[in-house]
This record gives structure tokens, sequence and C-alpha cells, in this order.
């Protein structure tokens, strides 16, 4: 399900719907797990987007015992290259495409396509919950990978 990403929650209002302190939640993007919007003066803005998917973190670390690494591995297997409309010789120089440590919004090389782009709008970041039920997510991998 895709959320509306108006960001209109302040770090301490989503770190109380937790009931953790806001470094966690600073501790996520240090991570590179979620991307706040910044507002003009510079403080973190939280969509309901980036709500869900926190939710989804906090499952994946309390009932599936990842850790931050485990998390950054699985949005590494994002295939975003299918989900924007990359050539393949985008690919070839593509660190997203490369790598699967980091999702893309993490990685500086990208693709022509996304240096220009705000990742907290798109579609990838936007799926990154998906990653949150992981039977699911392997399971959808598989499809994709066996319909080719
Ligand atoms: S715009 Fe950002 S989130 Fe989207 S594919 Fe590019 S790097 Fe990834």
């Amino acid at each position: 399900m895709i959320l509306p990403f108006e960001h209109n929650y302040t770090i301490g209002v989503v770190s109380q719907m937790f009931q953790v302190t806001p470094e966690t939640i600073r501790l996520y993007e240090k991570e590179g797990l979620i991307l706040p919007k910044r507002s003009e003066s510079g403080q973190r803005r939280y969509s309901e987007l980036d709500i869900a998917w926190i939710s989804c973190i906090r499952k994946l670390i309390t009932e599936d015992k990842l850790n931050l690494a485990g998390i950054r591995h699985l949005l590494a297997l994002i295939p975003c290259w299918e989900m924007k409309p990359c050539t393949e010789s985008e690919r070839t120089t593509c660190a997203a495409y490369q790598q699967n440590d980091q999702p893309c919004w993490n990685l500086k090389q990208i693709s022509t396509l996304c240096q220009e782009a705000e990742c907290y709008q798109c579609i990838v970041y936007r799926s990154a919950q998906r990653v949150g039920n992981i039977k699911d997510f392997i399971a959808l991998h598989i499809k994709n990978i066996s319909s080719k």
C-alpha cells in the first residue's frame, strides 16, 4: 500500500508514537534506512509513509531479530532498476545495480536518472515497507526471477 507523503510529523511526535527516543529515530536515518524531509528551518519532518516504514523497521528488529545492517541488505534487494526506466547501459555504471549492501538512495554513484531526484518521493523508497514481510518479499523476488 502506498501512503501519502505530506511531511507533517516532527521527530518528537514520531518517537512518542513508537515509544523510543529521538536518538533511535535519528539512528535509523544515519544508518540510511529512512529519509525524512527537512523543513525550511532544517528540522526533520516525517510522512505517513515514513511512519508506516518505521513501524516495519521496528517489527524487523523486535520480531524478526534483524539488525540495522541486515535491514539495509534487504533494502538493497529492492530492484530499483526495474521500478525506474533504467537503460542497460545505465545499469552497467549504477552502483545500486551492482552492490547489494545498501539501498539505492545511500549510493552516490547512482545512475544519471536519479542524480536530481528527491529520493523520499521516489517509488523505490515508497516501496521500502515491502521488505517488512520477508517471506512475501522473497517470494515476490523468486516469482520475478522465474518469470524472466
Ligand atoms: S531516485 Fe533515489 S530512491 Fe529512487 S531509484 Fe534513484 S536513488 Fe533510488
